[in-house]
């Protein structure tokens, strides 16, 4: 395992010079472009870290998968897709153009217009403290934190997710009134610092469905991680989901801290850093990484 991952680091860091990290939050475009880490928990219990995989990173969009669970649990099934949609929107995950144009709805809870939908439906009913929680026991890490100068830093930054906020209200699929705390929400939950190997963790509970894999403690709902593994899938890598889908094959989820979170059903979590990100704003070593991995250990989900 240890040599696989070493090839599929190399190939990876070969992609580092082609990426940027994302100076649109001016925090973020700081973070030195080069680190790069992997870690793999198998569900045998075994956990293969190389690289960076202990420095901490934002989360960002990977935050979506967690307040995507976390609805589905809190407020059912119905409520959170009665006005977010499950299809791929094909567009950049910042968009608002379709939103506007050609759907009433946002395309799915991966991009930013339903993500803060979402994000709304929560505030009135779980505190961010409880969210913070949440995250450290579905990462198996207790040492996750806001980050609080990307979160100010994207706060100081936030017109496009407010343009994207006040579409939502003006269309009533969020309550009016509620955009200000919706952004906070959603921008703390961006803001959370995790690891390579938390989102390993987090990785191996999905891909067991929603168990703890040290305890077997139930953490999330069966039906709802099978929901959540699904949207991951299809719109995780947000308008490269398809081709990231067809080369590599196991839904994952990236976020612009330069985050990948990955699931191979009921075999093994993978989590890697590496900030330098495509121009749609995945992790571009990452890609290469877990195009490597499919290929050498057959985790393509239809290998
Ligand atoms: N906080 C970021 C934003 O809203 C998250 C985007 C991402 O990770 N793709 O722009």
């Amino acid at each position: 395992m240890r040599e696989i991952l070493k090839r599929a680091i190399g190939e990876g860091r070969e992609e580092i010079a082609f990426g940027e990290t994302a100076s649109y939050i001016p925090e973020l475009g700081r973070v030195d472009k080069n680190q790069l880490g992997v870690c793999v928990y198998t569900s045998e219990g075994k956990k293969e870290a190389l690289g960076d995989t202990d420095v901490r990173f934002t989360i960002q969009s990977i935050s979506k998968v967690i307040t995507l669970a976390v609805a589905l649990e809190r407020c059912g099934f119905y409520k959170v897709f009665e006005k977010v949609g499950m299809e791929p929107s094909g567009d950049a995950f910042n968009s608002l153009v379709k939103l506007d144009l050609s759907s009433n709805y946002p395309y799915n809870p991966m991009i930013n217009s339903g993500a803060i939908a979402i994000a709304s439906y929560l505030t009135p009913i779980i505190s961010f403290k409880k969210m913070l929680e949440i995250t450290r026991k579905l990462c198996l890490d207790e040492q996750i934190t806001l980050n609080s100068d990307v979160y100010l830093s994207e706060m100081a930054n936030i017109s496009r997710n407010k343009a994207i906020a006040y579409l939502l209200e003006s269309k009533g699929i969020i309550a009016s009134g509620s955009v200000q705390e919706s952004l906070d929400f959603y921008v703390r939950m961006c803001s959370l610092n995790v690891t390579a190997e938390s989102l390993a963790n987090f990785g191996l509970v999905l891909a067991l469905g929603g168990v703890h894999p040290e305890t077997g403690e139930r953490l999330l709902e069966e039906d709802v991680v099978k929901v959540v593994k699904t949207i991951m899938l299809t719109c995780g890598m947000y308008d490269g989901s398809g081709e990231f889908a067809v080369h590599v094959g196991i839904p994952s989820k990236s976020g612009v801290g330069g985050g990948i979170l990955s699931v191979v059903d009921k075999k093994m979590g993978i989590g890697i850093f590496g900030p330098a990100l495509d121009s749609k704003g995945n992790s571009i070593a990452g890609r290469y990484i877990l195009r490597s991995l499919s290929r050498e250990l057959g985790l393509h989900m239809f290998s």
